[in-house]
């Protein structure tokens, strides 16, 4: 590994830290900056020696220094997550505007599924603001501003139609994940991620019915499988599309 990969894997670990932070508070609509971070039981202020990534949950064993309470592995896997997400951006795209890009997608892709997993929800205080840096990046970056404005188009706009469709299979948070996906991905590399998230959600929904743990008319939680498109997107959306355009076209 390259020096490059291994600070930008550091650097992830301490944004996974702060991203850990807007999974549990942005869902309670509380500020990500203040107050410092508390344990959620006690309510103890973590001293800077304990909040270092990864190494704090495995030197406290995974608990509270003063009661001792669980703290959930979602933390250390998050740090671990992010670590991984930029270390890979850098390794395929260096020291680049791509690479910043890629790094600041897949920090909001992480906060969004994580929060959706947890209550069911993605806040707009991840979309919302993420579109518009996603815009913007693309803007100052090679892709042009067109291609990213017609993915958010198609992202969110497909969503949209399958919620009016399904009348509320699809909710609010996974239209505008869809059209933040758009804006980092653009067109027509948006189109990858979504065909990828409903043949990943469409097994494990056809799955889960099988295993009869849902019901037809359950909804599943969307946003983890368009996160997972987003990144199959991200990182071999080019070969994807490059081995559909085969398919479409046999030589
Ligand atoms: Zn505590």
């Amino acid at each position: 590994m390259s020096l490059p990969v291994v600070l930008a894997g550091v650097a992830g670990l301490f944004v996974g830290s702060f991203l850990n932070v807007c999974i549990h508070r942005l869902p309670l609509r509380t500020s990500v900056v203040s107050p410092r971070s508390r344990c959620p039981a006690c309510r103890t202020i973590l001293p800077p020696i304990d909040l270092i990534p990864v190494f704090s949950y495995l030197w406290l064993r995974g608990r509270c220094r003063s009661c001792g309470v669980g703290i959930g592995l979602r933390y250390p896997l998050v740090e671990l997550a992010t670590a991984v997400a930029f270390g890979a951006a850098v390794a395929r795209w260096g020291s680049s505007l791509a690479a910043l890009q890629a790094a600041v997608f897949l920090s909001l892709l992480i906060v969004a599924c994580l929060t959706d997993l947890q209550t069911g929800i993605i806040p707009n205080r991840v979309t919302v603001p993420g579109t518009i840096v996603g815009l913007a990046l693309a803007a100052v970056g090679p892709a042009s501003l067109v291609t990213a404005v017609l993915g958010v188009i198609a992202g969110g706009g497909t969503l949209l139609l399958l919620a009016l469709i399904s009348r509320g299979g699809m909710g609010g948070g996974d239209i505008k994940l869809g059209a933040l996906m758009g804006a980092f991905l653009g067109w027509p590399h948006i189109g990858v991620a979504l065909a990828v998230a409903f043949l990943a959600g469409g097994v494990a929904g056809m799955g889960l019915m099988a295993a009869q743990r849902k019901r037809r008319r359950d909804e599943i939680t969307f946003g983890p499988f368009l996160g997972a498109g987003a990144v199959a997107a991200l990182f071999w959306g080019a070969s994807i599309l490059l081995w559909y355009g085969g398919i479409l076209r046999p030589s």
